[in-house]
């Protein structure tokens, strides 16, 4: 079987063993003579699945029982939105760490219904770096503080969480949920795509303390509150069932591989890897600032640029697919997520050392 090393931002890798698994049981899930996406959303089968899949996430992140796990659809782009219109509610003021592309849209549609205040933004230097944020930039009334943990088209992530006080902070978390062991009682609101760390495409995540539940205003779509998911377990009308079944299967792979403090372990180790040999490359370069980089997706540029292509052409011939840099950074971006083996960025590794030798 041809497999590829595949360095995609989104929709990403899946672990082998939960592709293999999904595939053992998709024409007869459980004996029932019928797949995952066959079966009633209000099924015994059903319910199982998505109970497990809630509650593994729940000891896999370890989420504290004040909070509510939804599982939803209309992508993190959809939550843009939902946010402000659940919680911009009180104050209507919100506050916003600006790091990038999609801190830019959480920020332009939170616009739309309340005052949207940059704290702190990286937009000076390319948004290269995460900007330092303390207690006493955020306003004490403002309803929340969102900021972006990991910026998947530039190459940032967060690495300590800031201190909001009181102001529930919120998170997009959709390119490093799952990736690096976090205190969930810092955040009063995480979520995230699924098709990056968690399943395929179609699937969304949201983590909400129970207080920030139950706020919007009475003209709130029903599909766009979350009280609705809340109240009937995610199941008010059908969800996107197939994808929890995956999710379930990889919160699984990664409980069985040693849990959140592993997967961590070893995604450090990969970036490290790669990492490395940027910074004694004389060919390759990195463009985040070292106390900013994200260990999820890491782009690199080589300063002559007709070598671009070039790079990205020879690399899919070798079986290591997608790294063409966002058209905003340009150069090379190899994400890593969990699902990426070791032995993927050692190949990109080795890979990139031939091409250096040639090139240089
Ligand atoms: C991919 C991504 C999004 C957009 O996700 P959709 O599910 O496609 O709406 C938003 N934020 C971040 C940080 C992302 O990486």
């Amino acid at each position: 079987m041809k497999r590829v090393y595949n360095f995609s931002a989104g929709p990403s890798m899946l672990p082998l063993p939960v592709l293999e698994k999904a595939q053992s049981e998709l024409p007869n899930y459980a004996d029932s003579g019928m797949s995952v996406m066959e079966l009633s959303h209000r099924s015994g089968l059903f319910t199982e699945i998505i109970t497990e899949a809630e509650q593994l996430l729940r000891d896999v992140m370890g989420i504290p029982d004040n909070y509510k796990v939804l599982f939803m659809q209309g992508g993190a782009s959809q939550q843009f939105a939902m946010i402000p219109l659940n919680l911009l509610v009180n104050s209507k003021k919100m506050d916003i760490v600006n790091t990038g592309s999609w801190s830019k849209k959480a920020m332009s549609e939170a616009k739309k219904y309340g005052d949207v205040r940059v704290i702190a933004t990286s937009e000076d230097k390319n948004f290269t770096y995460i900007p330092d944020v303390d207690r006493s930039m955020i306003d004490p009334k403002a309803d929340y503080v969102h900021i972006t943990t990991n910026n998947t088209i530039e190459g940032t992530a967060f690495s300590d969480i800031p201190d909001t006080g009181d102001v529930p902070l919120v998170a997009d978390m959709s390119s490093n949920i799952l990736s690096v062991d976090m205190d969930i009682s810092k955040f009063g609101l995480i979520y995230a795509g699924a098709q990056k760390n968690i399943g395929p495409a179609g699937l969304t995540v949201v983590v909400i303390r129970e207080d920030l539940i139950g706020n919007a205003p009475e003209t709130c779509p029903t599909m766009l509150n979350y009280k609705t998911f809340s109240e009937s377990g995610s199941l008010y009308n059908t969800p996107p069932t197939f994808g929890i079944y995956m999710a379930k299967l990889v919160f699984e792979w990664i409980k069985e591989l040693g849990g959140i403090k592993e997967m961590e372990r070893l995604n450090r180790e990969k970036a490290q890897i790669l990492y490395n040999y940027i910074d004694a490359s004389e060919l390759f370069a990195s463009p985040v600032e070292k106390g900013s980089r994200s260990i999820m997706n890491i782009p690199f540029i080589i300063p002559n640029r007709d070598l671009d292509a070039v790079f990205v052409k020879e690399a899919k011939e070798a079986g290591l697919e997608t790294l063409k840099g966002h058209r905003s950074v340009g150069g090379m971006r190899a994400s890593i997520y969990n699902a990426m083996p070791l032995e993927g960025v050692k190949a990109l590794v080795k890979f990139m050392k031939d091409f250096e030798a040639k090139h240089k």
